[in-house]
């Protein structure tokens, strides 16, 4: 019998990644369930390809376009919880949770509130609902296997020794585009110097995020998370080759580490495949041509964002749910051309320091604290 496996998000950039490890698993694994934000055409051109039983678009004004483009007869979802109601109605072992941002959240709780196993690329869900994705995990019996590639290497170095024995965790981080800009040519920095990422071939979102370095702060919370870390063992390293993917250190001083080509496939199989390793579609490390692997103290002072992910994980509660709606908010100001780049973490800093914080929050309350950042992100830039 196959493996059924659901893939959230399956036109961007870890969907498509995942779709190329799928033809390497296509013998154990079968996709039963294909989702997408808005992207029909694409969306209709993969379900033809894959023929999953359900097809799920978030854009409900997509929904008749997507339809009209499949050439055979799947359960089509369409509308809001289309991604919640294809993970609920459809049988799987596995669901691929790889869609960006907060809308990622209802579907990826579906899947732990049901026990699947769950590769997670949305560390937005554990950014935001960390305190109740985990707890939920453990009552369900539900396996989070994070995708996430620093996630995926300190996942594959806790494996050498108890959680108990670790000293600290050390988050790589490439430093992204303006890793040796000043802050003043930052502030001037355009939407197209944003969104040239030195190493790795990603979405806008998570490369503007690398970028302001966001996304590392939301990779701390990540991290406290998803390994129950105090925030305190978990440093940030800039190692601009992205090689050596993160490293866990153990209270006897061993540092171990995973390295690898920096190629998302490897940690998206990684997550489908678990404890066993295949074969795969990844690119390998050429250790036959001269590597220098660099390590730099990153400068908080010009990636500030850093400081906010250590006060994020350090204050749980409804903190990460604003770290993260906030930033999503001021990305896509600046993306619009509203905001300067240096504003984004400004903006986010600005949204924490404002909002009233609950320390145990629930689920609505954390959508409420997710509401009022965006919201206060983009009525500080009409004022
Ligand atoms: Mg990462």
């Amino acid at each position: 019998m196959k493996k059924r496996v659901i893939i959230l998000g399956s036109t961007g950039s870890i969907g498509q990644n995942t779709l190329e490890v799928m033809d390497a698993l296509s013998d154990q694994w079968e996709i039963v369930g294909l989702a997408a934000g808005s992207r029909h055409a694409e969306l209709a051109q993969q379900a033809n390809r894959w023929r999953p039983e359900a097809v799920a678009i978030a854009d409900s004004e997509a929904g008749p376009n997507l339809k009209n483009a499949l050439d055979y007869a799947p359960n089509v979802l369409t509308g809001e919880n289309a991604l919640y109601k294809l993970v609920s109605e459809t049988d799987c072992d596995c669901v691929v949770s790889a869609v960006v941002g907060a809308d990622g959240l209802a579907a990826t709780l579906r899947a732990v509130e049901l026990g699947r196993r769950l590769a997670l690329a949305n560390k937005e869900a554990l950014v935001i609902a960390g305190s109740l994705l985990m707890p939920l995990a453990e009552q369900t019996g539900a396996t989070i296997i994070p995708v996430d590639s620093e996630h995926s290497a300190i996942f594959q170095a806790l494996h050498s020794g108890k959680i108990e024995e670790v000293t600290r965790v050390v988050l790589t981080a490439s430093g992204g585009p303006f890793r040796t800009w000043s802050i003043e040519d930052m502030a001037k920095a355009t939407l197209e110097d944003a969104l040239a990422h030195p190493t790795w071939d990603m979405g806008p979102k998570i490369s503007i995020d690398s970028a302001t370095m966001m996304n590392k702060a939301l990779e701390i919370v990540e991290a406290h998370w998803l390994f129950d870390l105090d925030a305190e063992k978990i440093e940030v390293i800039i190692h601009p080759e992205s090689i050596i993917h993160s490293m866990v250190e153990y209270c006897d001083g061993s540092v171990i580490a995973q390295l690898g080509a920096p190629d998302m496939r490897t940690p998206i199989q990684y997550a489908l495949t678990y404890p066993a390793r295949i074969p795969g579609p990844a690119k390998r490390l050429d250790l036959t041509v001269a590597q220098t692997l660099r390590l730099e103290v990153p400068d908080e002072t010009r990636f500030p964002a850093l400081t906010l992910g250590h006060e994020v994980a350090r204050q749980g509660g409804t903190a990460g749910a604003v770290l993260n709606a906030a930033n999503e908010a001021a990305v896509q100001l600046f993306r619009n051309g509203r905001i300067r780049f240096t504003d984004i973490t400004e903006l986010t800093k600005q949204a924490l320091l404002d909002h009233r914080f609950i320390a145990s929050p629930t689920m609505d309350e954390l959508r409420k604290a997710d509401r009022l950042a965006r919201t206060e992100v983009t009525r500080c830039t009409t004022c």
